[in-house]
């Protein structure tokens, strides 16, 4: 399993049409290119939680690349406040649902290179972990190098053919992180996204040569998907310099210790954001209960024209949906099944929708601007580490203006069509119409003759 990080569904086909992804064309050939659903926040780390564990991010514990702890029991010595991004990075396969098998604890022996989600893998069976590594790729990371993140990928892409080469193993996961930083730099469309995805493409040929060679190709399953897609971006809201011009005292990176904050603001993406209140409460407050103080700030933060949707959590099970100039509908969710009612409009502009089952609710919305929204949201909203505000921003927008250092002329996260979307490409048939990212780990497990636990949120498509 290749994740060509950030690559956009369009895009990538674009690219294999035009022949200059030769090894990729021809998984399409033999086997199939489709555009399937990531999860929300569409975003690396927790659109990983799908892969690795076939669950949404919400339901595994990562509810965001930042978010704030309010149970105050798991993130103590780092302001009860989570950033993945550098050092903390470590912490993910600790603060991930224990209860909840990863793949490479069931697909024994397995590999896994820039896997932000790692569990189950022994340290000679990660790349990417070591402290020289991280030493590395946190140098190129504060630099902004794109080359820099390029010249990685081109490392990992050798690594891990040179392990599958040498070393028979049941799975392994492989993740390139030069499309995304080259689009957050240039733009997806720039020459440096093409050349971050022919390394992908030089990886792919590598691994299948060397396993033609040995006759092992007739056997491999060989994919190659994505996390979320990427849109441009023309303007960034500051939340907290926003919230501190209304008077708030905020709580958000790099600057996590503030004991006394009014709201914590934890971005991702960073088209998405979590806005976290009454920061005291150990226990989720939601709205109504909220009160009519908080009320007027969502109102005007929903008055911004960097929102698209704000999602209220009123329960474990049930939110309202906003939007500024489509109004308010309420969804309400039980096990799978999702009820979607318009009241003073229909923000995801879908019509009423009476208890849909999870194919149902993915086919209401899988052509609309929110393809999958209905499952995403409630998945999203009702986990017990997400905010009391919950924003995905609009087009063009995002919510991160300083500390970034790569400036971002392109962002993702957000429940939005071009976030959402993206490819898998496999290189043999599937049975069934691949739906979403949650799928894929469910049908590796079944590829591999591996019982699924019943945990999973995917079905197979094999
Ligand atoms: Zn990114």
């Amino acid at each position: 399993m290749i994740i060509a990080d950030g690559v956009r569904s369009d895009v990538l086909a674009r690219s294999i049409d035009n022949g200059q992804l030769p090894a990729l064309a021809a998984l399409r050939d033999e086997g199939s290119l489709s555009t399937i659903t990531s999860a929300f926040p569409s975003v690396t780390g927790p659109a990983y939680a799908p892969f690795i564990m076939g669950r949404y991010p919400g339901s595994v514990g990562l509810p965001g690349l930042r978010w704030y702890d309010r149970s105050r029991r798991v993130a103590r010595l780092s302001g009860h406040s989570r950033s993945y991004v550098g050092a903390e990075m470590r912490f993910v396969d600790r603060d991930i649902d224990n209860a909840s098998p990863t793949i490479f604890e069931l697909a024994k022996p397995s590999m896994g290179a820039l896997s932000v989600i790692a569990r189950g893998l022994r340290r000679r069976e990660r790349i990417g972990r070591s402290a020289a590594f991280i030493a590395r790729a946190a140098a190129t990371h504060f630099r902004g190098d794109v080359p820099g993140w390029l010249a990685i990928d081109r490392n990992v892409g050798d690594e891990v053919a040179r392990r599958l080469r040498t070393r028979r193993m049941k799975f392994a996961f492989a993740a390139f992180t030069g499309i995304d930083k080259a689009s957050h730099a240039a733009g997806q469309d720039a020459p440096i996204v093409a050349e971050a995805m022919r390394i992908v493409d030089d990886t792919v040929a590598q691994i299948r040569s060397d396993a033609e060679r040995d006759g092992r190709w007739n056997r491999m399953q060989l994919w190659v998907g994505s996390d979320h897609g990427h849109s441009p971006v023309r303007d960034h809201e500051d939340l907290t310099g926003l919230l501190a011009g209304w008077g708030y005292t905020t709580l958000a990176h790099p600057w996590a210790f503030n004991a006394s904050a009014d709201v914590a603001v934890m971005v991702s993406g960073n088209a998405m954001a979590h806005l976290y209140l009454n920061l005291e409460q150990k226990a989720r407050p939601w709205w109504p209960a909220l009160g009519e103080k908080w009320r007027e700030l969502a109102a005007s933060v929903l008055s911004r024209e960097s929102v698209d949707l704000m999602i209220l959590p009123t329960s474990s099970s049930s939110c309202e949906v906003h939007s500024r100039s489509r109004g308010m509908a309420r969804l309400v969710w039980k096990e799978s099944v999702y009820s979607y009612a318009p009241e003073s409009g229909d923000p995801l502009d879908i019509g009423q929708q009476e208890s849909l089952d999870d194919r149902g609710a993915y086919d209401a919305t899988i052509e609309s601007d929110y393809p999958d929204g209905l499952v995403q949201i409630a998945q999203l909203a009702g986990s017990p580490r997400s905010g009391d505000i919950i924003l995905s921003a609009a087009r063009d927008w995002d919510y991160r203006a300083r500390y970034e250092p790569i400036p971002h002329v392109s962002s993702h996260g957000a429940l939005h069509r071009e976030h959402m979307l993206v490819p898998l490409l496999l290189n043999r048939p599937p049975s069934l119409t691949p739906r979403r990212t949650v799928d894929v780990m469910p049908s590796a497990l079944a590829a591999l003759g591996i019982a699924a636990p019943k945990t999973l949120d995917g079905v197979s498509f094999f």
